[in-house]
C-alpha cells in the first residue's frame, strides 16, 4: 500500500498577510533538508505531503522532519483511493499490530463519497471489531488510539493513527540571522537550538586558546556545532584564537577582572564578526546568576561594549531545565566531555562577582584593545558544517 507523510504547521496560521512568506520558507527548508532523497512534495490545504519515497528512507525522513522548526506535527499515513473497500483494507492493515480501545474519526472533504463521515466511522469500527474481536474495543471518549480517515476532494484518502508532535516554532530564516557564541559547555548549544526554533538562522563563533586548550576541545565544539546545525539547515563555525588576548589581560590587569574582561573582548569581537556576516544579533548561553560572569553586574559590563542586541534565550532557565533540553537535542553527552574551555584557562581564584564598570574600564585602558581585536579578527578559521 502507498505511504505518505502528512506535515502540519501551526503558528504560521497566525501570520495574516505574511503567511505566504512563512509557508514558502518552510517548504524550502523541508525540501533542502530532504535533498538527496527520492520523494515528491505537494501542498494540501495548510498541510504538506511527502510521498513516493523509498520505504528504506522512511526513518531518515522522519528524523529530518523532527528537526525542522515550523513543523508542528506529522503523521505517517496509508494512501488509497476514495473507495470504501480500499479504505477498509487500509484501516485493517494499520490496526493489525494494535490492541486496546479505539475510535474511528472520519473527515469527509469529498462530499460525493458515500456513506457520510459518521456512517463511515461506524462501518469501519464495526469491521475492526469483527476482524480483531479479542484485542480491540471501542471507547469513543478516551480511546487508547484513534484511527483517522481523511477522505480528500482529489480522490485520495489518508489513513493514520499517530500524530507526532515535533519542534513547532517558526521556520529558520523567518526571524533574521544571528551569531551564537558557542563554547564546549552545556548551555550555548541549547541557546543555539532555541534560537533556530524561533526562526533565527545562526552562525557560530568559538574562541579557543591554543596551546592552552587542545585539538580535542576544538573537535568537541565542532561536534556540538554540527548537532545544532541540524536545526539550522547546516551551519558555519568561525574559530578565533583568544590566546594573545588572555595573555595580555593576565599580564597587565587585576586578576579578579580576568573573566569580566575576557567577556568584554568576546562580545566586541562577536559584534565585529556579526556585522561582517550580516548577522543582526549576538546570542549567548548565559543564565542569570549561574556563575560569577553571569550576575547582572557582569552582564551589564559585557553588554556595554556593543550596541547590537545580545539575546540570551536561557537567561531565566534553571540548569536542570537546560540539561533536559540538551539531552533532548542530543548535545549533553558531548558537552560533558572533560576538555578545557578557554574560560577555564587563567581562571582566577576569586573572580569579581559584581564588577564595577568604571573600575573595569580603567583597568582595561592599559591594553591596546583595538590592536588586540584586529589581530584576533585577522586570522579566523571557517568550518562549514
Ligand atoms: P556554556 O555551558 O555555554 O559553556 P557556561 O555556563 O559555561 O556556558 P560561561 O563560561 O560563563 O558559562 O559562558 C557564558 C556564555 O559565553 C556561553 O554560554 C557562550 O555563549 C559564551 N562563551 C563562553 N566561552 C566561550 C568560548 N570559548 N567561545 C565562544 N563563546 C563562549
Ligand atoms: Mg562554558
Amino acid at each position: 500500500m502507498k505511504k505518505a507523510i502528512i506535515i502540519r504547521y501551526c503558528e504560521i496560521h497566525l501570520k495574516g498577510k505574511n503567511r505566504g512568506f512563512f509557508e514558502k520558507l518552510l517548504r524550502e527548508n523541508i525540501k533542502k533538508s530532504l535533498k538527496g532523497l527520492d520523494f515528491t512534495f505537494t501542498a494540501m490545504h495548510s498541510r504538506y505531503l511527502v510521498e513516493d519515497f523509498n520505504d528504506c528512507d522512511l526513518q531518515i525522513i522522519k528524523e529530518k522532519l523532527s528537526k525542522i522548526a515550523g513543523i508542528h506535527t506529522y503523521s505517517e499515513a496509508l494512501v488509497v483511493n476514495n473507495d470504501l473497500n480500499e479504505i477498509t483494507n487500509a484501516v485493517l492493515s494499520l490496526c493489525d499490530n494494535k490492541s486496546g480501545t479505539f475510535k474511528v474519526e472520519t473527515n469527509r472533504a469529498d462530499k460525493t463519497f458515500s456513506p457520510n463521515s459518521m456512517e463511515t466511522s461506524m462501518l469501519l469500527g464495526g469491521r475492526l471489531l469483527e476482524v480483531y474481536p479479542s484485542k480491540l474495543k471501542v471507547d469513543v471518549k478516551k480511546p487508547s488510539f484513534t484511527v483517522y480517515v481523511d477522505i480528500r476532494e482529489d480522490g485520495k484518502s489518508f489513513i493514520y493513527t499517530d500524530v507526532i508532535h515535533t519542534l513547532s516554532g517558526m521556520p529558520v530564516g523567518s526571524a533574521g540571522k544571528g551569531l551564537l557564541l558557542i563554547s564546549g559547555g552545556i548551555d550555548s548549544p541549547v541557546a543555539g537550538y532555541m534560537t533556530c526554533k524561533r526562526g533565527m538562522k545562526i552562525d557560530c563563533l568559538h574562541f579557543h586558546s591554543y596551546p592552552y586548550t587542545g585539538q580535542a576541545a576544538k573537535e568537541k565544539v565542532v561536534e556540538l556545532t554540527r548537532r545544532v546545525g541540524e536545526y539550522n539547515g547546516g551551519i558555519n563555525l568561525y574559530v578565533v584564537s583568544f590566546t594573545k588576548i588572555q595573555e595580555e589581560i593576565h599580564k597587565k590587569c587585576p586578576e579578579e577582572y580576568m573573566i569580566t574582561m575576557m567577556r568584554r573582548f568576546m562580545i566586541r569581537i562577536a559584534e565585529r564578526l556579526a556585522l561582517k556576516l550580516e548577522d543582526q544579533a549576538i546570542i549567548t548561553g548565559e543564565s542569570l546568576g549561574q556563575v560569577a560572569s553571569q550576575t547582572i553586574e557582569s552582564i551589564t559590563s559585557s553588554n556595554s561594549v556593543v550596541t547590537m542586541p545580545v539575546l540570551r534565550p536561557l537567561i531565566m532557565f534553571d540548569k536542570n531545565d537546560i540539561i533536559d533540553i540538551s539531552r533532548k537535542i542530543d548535545t549533553y553527552e558531548t558537552s560533558i566531555l572533560p576538555y578545557e574551555d578557554c574560560c577555564t584557562v587563567f581562571l582566577p581564584e576569586f573572580p569579581a562577582i559584581k564588577p564595577n564598570l568604571e573600575k573595569v574600564i580603567k583597568a582595561e585602558s592599559v591594553l591596546d584593545i583595538e590592536g588586540l581585536i584586529e589581530e584576533a579578527m585577522s586570522n579566523i578559521e571557517v568550518i562549514k558544517l
